[in-house]
């Protein structure tokens, strides 16, 4: 009700369907609000003149601040308050369009005729599936789904989490969220985060997330994901990220066996009444051990948490860190839901079965290339250099690509730490870092462009009755959040019903 009277409000509006009258200031969109965008632009309004629209599909902004950022890294999630500050100081030129498709509601081709540059920030949302025997079964979802799911993505579908037996396939960060939320959930800890309401009970409606029922436990199987890559056969044993130039955590997991970061690997280490452990054999062990004294700190950090936590994980409440096993077939029961992964151990060469009620998997993203964007043979952004997009002789507006997609340039690792050059990997500060960059190019290309004739999309968007929510509208959706959150101690309690909103 809330959202549609706002809806309402933008569409009867009529400054927000006037086309800005042409200015001499260059104009930029930038697709995508997430991390990436909000921080090239932020970069972009100190060190120039531009003026600038930002498209987001979804109808509230952030991106993966919102809807990936697990709820106990609320630390993480102030990010936002940056971005807050930086739109409330610049009202006379920034301008925030939620809820528009660009590819759907706006073509490419509308977007670069329309800006003297356009900034693809639009991140890489599509998840590499579980392609294996069963995985149709019901309760095996993705780890973007799991994630999702618990942040309020409006429609992601309900996980059944009346299971002792969770398994978490992946490697990296998102497997480690996936298990830490369910750990920490049954403690109670995570009752003031943002976890909406709607999502906290699971089905017959026994709470699970608030600790008033005595808690389930839970055995989490993390598995590197070396069989399911297609850089497989190039892949080393677990150890073997040891003696190789360059953190495990920056660089895709097919070369090296784990990406975690160090914080959420102490945290799922330290998570109370949970036993965790590394359970490795006794040769990847001596490896580890011996590797220690060669290592760089940060590698050497890194390594001493997973030597510390070696053993057989025992107890009431399990996480088994297992390696070298392969995924093979998903076993379902009458009904249609997982009951049993069916693992190949790569050490013994033996079939393991490993009793499993929810299984969660989490082997990276695909990059997506929005329709009319140049593609290379790889089915990536085609990249000029490291952050112009190679737009040939088309005219418009000059094309570039930040945040964690585009070329994987191998001369460029050593320069750039953001997702743009390695995949979606690394962290908010990575694609910080990146982004800053970026905006420096952009300032400094337009740097002598003193007048400009761009006429900006709202036009279209007026043409195309695109019920947009600005910059102004989000502010009410946020108030609206937080003085709900305020009434049970939640930092906010997230709106998770828009596509009732979107379907209108
Ligand atoms: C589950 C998860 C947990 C994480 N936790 C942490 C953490 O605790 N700490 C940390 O530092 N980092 C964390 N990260 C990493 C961090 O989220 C990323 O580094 C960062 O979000 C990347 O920023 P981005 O802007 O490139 O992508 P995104 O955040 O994905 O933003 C891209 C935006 O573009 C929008 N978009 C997509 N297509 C279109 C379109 N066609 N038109 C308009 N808009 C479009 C999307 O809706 C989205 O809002 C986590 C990542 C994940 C997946």
């Amino acid at each position: 009700m809330f959202i549609r009277l706002l809806v309402r409000r933008t569409r009867n509006v009529p400054f927000t369907f006037e086309a800005r009258k042409f200015s001499s200031k260059p104009k930029l969109a930038i697709v995508g609000s997430g991390p990436a965008g909000m921080f090239a632009c932020n970069g972009l309004l100190r060190k120039s003149d531009f003026s600038v629209d930002v498209f987001e599909y979804s109808p509230v902004p952030f991106g993966l601040v919102r809807y990936g950022v697990a709820p106990d890294h609320q630390e993480v999630k102030n990010v936002i308050n940056l971005f807050d500050n930086m739109f409330e100081k610049n009202k006379d030129r920034l301008k925030m369009f939620c809820n528009v498709n660009i590819g759907r509601d706006v073509t490419f081709d509308e977007l670069t005729q329309a800006y003297d540059a356009v900034l693809l920030a639009y991140g890489s949302y599509k998840t590499k599936k579980l392609n294996i025997p069963g995985s149709e079964s019901k309760n095996v979802i993705s780890g973007s789904e799991f994630v999702g799911w618990y942040n309020g993505l409006p429609n992601a579908s309900t996980p059944n989490l009346s299971t002792s037996n969770v398994v978490v396939v992946g490697n990296g960060n998102v497997a480690l969220d996936c298990a830490r939320v369910l750990s920490t959930a049954s403690s109670g800890s995570l009752r003031i985060s943002d976890i909406p309401d709607d999502r906290k009970k699971r089905p017959g409606k026994r709470k699970f997330w608030d600790g008033t029922r005595s808690p389930i436990s839970f055995n989490f199987v993390l598995f590197h994901s070396k069989p399911l890559t297609p850089f497989s056969a190039f892949c080393a044993r677990l150890p073997a990220f040891i003696d190789s130039a360059f953190p495990p955590f920056l660089f895709h997991p097919s070369r090296f066996e784990v990406s975690f970061t160090i914080k959420e690997l102490r945290e799922q280490f330290k998570i109370e009444e949970w036993d965790s452990k590394l359970e490795i054999s006794e040769e990847d062990q001596k490896n580890l051990i011996e590797s220690l004294p060669k290592l760089e700190r940060k590698k050497k950090r890194l390594t001493e948490v997973l030597v510390k936590n070696i053993g057989v994980a025992s107890g009431p409440k399990q996480c088994h860190f297992m390696f070298h096993r392969t995924p093979n077939e998903v076993i379902a029961d009458s009904d249609g839901n997982v009951q049993e992964l069916i693992v190949e151990n790569t050490e013994t060469g033996k079939t393991e079965k490993l009793p499993c009620g929810l299984l969660i998997y989490s082997i990276g993203f695909d990059t997506l290339v929005l329709d009319g964007v140049p593609q290379n043979e790889k089915k990536m952004i085609d990249m000029k250099d490291h952050c112009r997009v190679n737009m040939g002789s088309a005219s418009g507006a000059q094309v570039y690509a930040t945040g964690k997609f585009g070329a994987f340039n191998t001369s460029l690792l050593y320069r750039f730490s953001g997702w743009c050059a390695h995949g979606p990997h690394g962290v908010i500060v990575d694609t910080q870092q990146q982004s800053i960059f970026v905006a420096d190019q952009i300032a400094s290309d337009f740097a002598h462009k003193m007048k400009s004739v761009a006429s900006g999309v709202e036009l279209i968007l007026k043409e195309k009755k695109v019920p947009f929510i600005s910059w102004d509208a989000w502010k009410l959706i946020d108030q609206q959040e937080r003085n709900q959150g305020k009434l049970t101690g939640k930092v906010r309690e997230k709106l998770t019903t828009f596509e009732k909103f979107m379907s209108k």
